[in-house]
């Protein structure tokens, strides 16, 4: 596995493999890698000859300063558990390589980002548009991977590609999860004891939801029901809990056909804000 710091050296060492007819895959992370991501190397690794995992803290989608602050950084450990994925490169740029000058382009992803991640972290989804397509242009991927878990980046990302004709394949991978249903993140890393443990209750009320819907209880109820059981737990701060659809990720008022709905929701635990879904 090699690690590559800089833009031109990535590009020169892909431009090769790519003219030796060799196929790149993309993983795009924040590093403080879990097994989630670890699913995602493995998944690239299987598509492609070239697995390249990108590990960047990127700050223009952070709309919180303490958040990008604390963000843990681990990049040792990272390579590590790479290299034993089959990992074949790590670029691991600083910001000032990513962004020698601060960008002034500006993206509008219309409805898509008035809603939960957009609605409660202003300016993120702009910042997830410019690393995300400046990481597409560097590495030039055959094939992107990201995770649900991530429910509305996924949406973004998708929009991204086929409004700016980058020719690359999308590949969404499942949420991998702790045993007791906890939705792995490199956040959960700041979580203490006690919020550790009643962290799983997120994918709990989560999953209590979808039974609910699947029963036929009204939308409504079901929104109020979860709202209150949040309530219930001290330790946690509700930021939105929203039945949409899974494309256009507006609220929906009753449920379409099998596949196409999704359950999102963000809380805070203590200092930390957690997100999850259910697709159903
Ligand atoms: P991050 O480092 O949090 O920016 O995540 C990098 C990629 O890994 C994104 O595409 C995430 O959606 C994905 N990811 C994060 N957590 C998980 C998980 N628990 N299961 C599957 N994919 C994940």
């Amino acid at each position: 596995m090699e690690v590559f710091t800089s833009v031109a050296s990535l590009r020169n060492f892909l431009e090769q493999q790519t003219f030796q007819q060799r196929s790149i895959g993309l993983v795009p992370t924040m590093g403080a890698l879990h097994d989630g991501h670890i699913s995602l190397i493995q998944l690239c690794k299987r598509e492609n000859d070239i697995a390249v995992c990108s590990i960047f803290v990127n700050p223009t989608q952070f709309n919180n300063p303490e958040d990008l602050q604390k963000y843990p950084r681990t990049l040792e450990a990272d390579c590590a558990m790479l290299e034993a994925a089959g990992c074949d490169i790590v670029f691991a740029p600083s910001v000032e390589e990513m962004y020698p000058k601060q960008p002034v382009l500006k993206f509008n992803f219309g409805a898509l980002e008035t809603v939960m991640e957009g609605a409660s972290r202003p300016g993120h989804f702009n910042g997830v548009g410019i690393v995300v397509s400046k990481l597409f242009n560097i590495v030039k991927p055959h094939r992107a991977y990201f995770g649900q878990k991530d429910l509305q980046q996924v949406a973004i990302v998708k929009k991204l590609v086929s409004d700016l004709s980058f020719g690359l394949e999308l590949i969404i991978a499942p949420t991998i999860r702790e045993e007791d249903g906890l939705a792995m993140s490199s956040r959960n890393r700041r979580l203490n004891v006690e919020e550790r443990e009643i962290a799983p209750h997120l994918f709990q009320i989560l999953e209590s939801a979808k039974r609910k819907l699947l029963k036929g209880e009204s939308v409504e109820e079901v929104i109020r029901q979860a709202t209150a059981a949040f309530d219930s737990i001290e330790a946690f701060k509700l930021d939105y809990f929203e039945i949409a659809d899974l494309n256009t990720l507006q609220p929906i008022t009753t449920p379409g056909a099998t596949g196409t709905n999704a359950i999102c929701v963000a809380a805070f635990l203590g200092p930390v804000r957690l997100i999850d879904n259910i697709v159903f």
